[in-house]
């Protein structure tokens, strides 16, 4: 039956098309974190929508399975097949076509295979913003984009994936062509199926192409790290940059002492450019450097802010929140970037954040949502139970506080690997993970449950979260969900084992 669907798909899209050399299949059979280790058939490229619903055609024709995947960026092992070896990758990165660019309607239309970060440039070509960002924009596509609904660090004002996407072109589960590319703002013509295939992790549809939604780009950005004593501190900032910004807050991003620390021991040249503010380093030019000592860590929010006319006008509104914060004493010490190359080495800095937690070794990795009313008490109180039912872990905390999202992280207690190889440091932080992984999952999610919050705030269920989907989504969600999927993908073609 396999080797049929194959030998069809090769002679419908051309052997190029196929890859099953496990070097060439290998980079695409494991997950971003190296969580998941799947056994693909094959990995399929088709070159265009037709071709896409062409290899889907002929799964249901032989019931094989496929996997859709864009830039195999995910953290939720939602690209991933199983290890079955009966599964096929179909990957969306040759659909690479920019289908129409409306700067009046301020629109663009692409297709899925389109990494977000050449979206940002063809936005700004056109003299406007697409402001999607996260730290996988090089090589995250847009179908993937779409597919699990990504947020990053500019929804506090723009809104996550689903925000930013007026229309989709889709491949259903049969094989047919929906051709759903409208460049409207407003559109009440029945069930949203926009909707229904935006966060649906490659379950329900393929994305193939998408009318992306852009907005004037602002004369005026301007950022700032700041150090504060703790995240009451970050919450009180918040409401203050809020209430002196509004709309003109475009990020705030919280980074406890010990998230920045992984920077600081894996990535010490990015680390430099906030050690003023991070602490637990020392600069070259430092008075700390000069005595060999180290200075104390400190928690710390990166601050951005936006202003339609001009980078005087922005860094007059940065400055005074940070005046008044610092006069209510909820600021300890701030850096404003004074030029384009400091904003970006502050923002390398957030972002580094999870290349630094990967390259230290394994952790639990968690991608929360409370209100945000609730973040400083969750802190406080899952703080204070984690370090007594797991002590000497390591508490990663970081994230997007503006949105109520944290990736609540735990790393495995240091003392464990002191004195051991980077090589045999990893293993042993690994088996640390593997034995208390589940305990530690349930202990931070049936809080957050229970503070009306929500155990995948951006990253998706993929595999890694599905069977605790089961236990904190009510029985009538489950079911609907359920039937959905039954109506679209009777088959169980698209993406099996996966959100269900
Ligand atoms: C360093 C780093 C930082 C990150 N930061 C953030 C962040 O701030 N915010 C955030 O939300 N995420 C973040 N991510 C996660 C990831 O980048 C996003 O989930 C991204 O949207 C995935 O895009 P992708 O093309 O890599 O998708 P993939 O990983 O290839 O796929 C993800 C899911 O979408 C499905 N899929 C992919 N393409 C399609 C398609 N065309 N049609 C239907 N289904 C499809 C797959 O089957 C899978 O279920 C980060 C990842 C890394 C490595």
């Amino acid at each position: 039956m396999t080797a049929q669907f194959l030998s069809e798909v090769q002679a419908a899209l051309g052997s190029a098309a196929i890859k099953t050399a496990p070097a060439d299949i290998e980079h695409h059979a494991i997950d971003w974190r190296k969580r998941f280790f799947g056994k693909p058939l094959a990995v399929i490229f088709p070159a265009n929508t037709e071709q896409v619903a062409q290899v889907v055609r002929l799964a249901n024709q032989h019931k094989v399975a496929l996997v859709p995947q864009g830039g195999n960026t995910g953290l939720s092992g939602g690209a991933t097949p199983d290890a079955s070896g009966t599964q096929a990758i179909l990957s969306l990165t040759r659909l690479t076509r920019v289908r129409h660019q409306d700067a009046a309607n301020k629109t663009i239309t692409v297709e899925a295979g389109v990494s977000l970060q050449r979206v940002q440039e063809l936005a700004e070509e056109m003299g406007l913003l697409f402001p999607l960002s996260l730290g996988a924009e090089g090589s995250a596509t847009i179908g993937g984009n779409l597919a699990t609904n990504a947020g990053g660090t500019g929804v506090l004002r723009y809104g996550n994936a689903r925000d930013l996407c007026l229309g989709v072109e889709v491949v259903t589960p049969s094989g047919e062509i929906w051709n759903g590319l409208r460049a409207l703002r407003k559109d009440n013509t029945g069930y949203d199926l926009r909707d229904l295939f935006i966060g649906s992790e490659g379950t329900l549809g393929l994305i193939t192409a998408a009318v992306l939604k852009l907005y004037p780009r602002p004369k005026g950005v301007m950022t700032a790290l700041v150090k504060i004593a703790g995240p009451e501190d970050a919450f009180r900032l918040l409401q203050i940059a809020q209430s002196r910004c509004d709309a003109a807050l475009t990020a705030f991003e919280y980074m406890s002492a010990e998230s920045t620390q992984v920077v600081i021991d894996h990535f010490p040249e990015v680390a430099r450019h906030g050690a003023q503010i991070i602490g637990g380093m020392t600069t070259d030019a430092s008075p700390a450097a000069a005595s060999g000592k180290t200075s104390a860590r400190s928690d710390c929010v990166l601050m951005e802010i936006s202003h339609a006319e001009s980078e005087r006008a922005a860094t007059a509104l940065l400055e005074s929140v940070i005046g008044s914060a610092l006069e209510e004493g909820v600021v300890l010490d701030a850096i404003v970037a004074q030029t384009l190359a400091q904003t970006k080495a502050l923002w390398h800095l957030r972002e580094t954040i999870t290349l630094g937690a990967a390259e230290d070794g394994a952790q639990v990795k968690l991608d929360i949502a409370l209100p945000i009313s609730a973040l400083v008490d969750f802190i406080d109180q899952m703080n204070t139970e984690m370090l007594s039912a797991f002590p000497g872990v390591r508490l990663h905390n970081f994230g997007h506080f503006g949105d109520g999202n944290l990736h609540y992280n735990i790393g495995a207690p240091r003392y464990l690997a002191a004195g051991k190889s980077p090589e045999e440091r990893r293993k042993i932080y690994l088996g640390y993970v593997e034995e208390n992984e589940q305990a530690i999952r349930r202990l931070v999610h049936d809080r957050v449950v229970a503070m009306n919050g929500s155990i995948s705030a951006e990253h998706g269920l993929g595999q890694l979260r599905k069977n605790e989907a089961r236990r904190y989504k009510t029985a009538i969600e489950f079911e609907l969900m359920s039937k959905i999927k039954l109506a679209l993908d009777p088959n169980g073609i698209l993406n099996p084992g996966k959100v269900l």
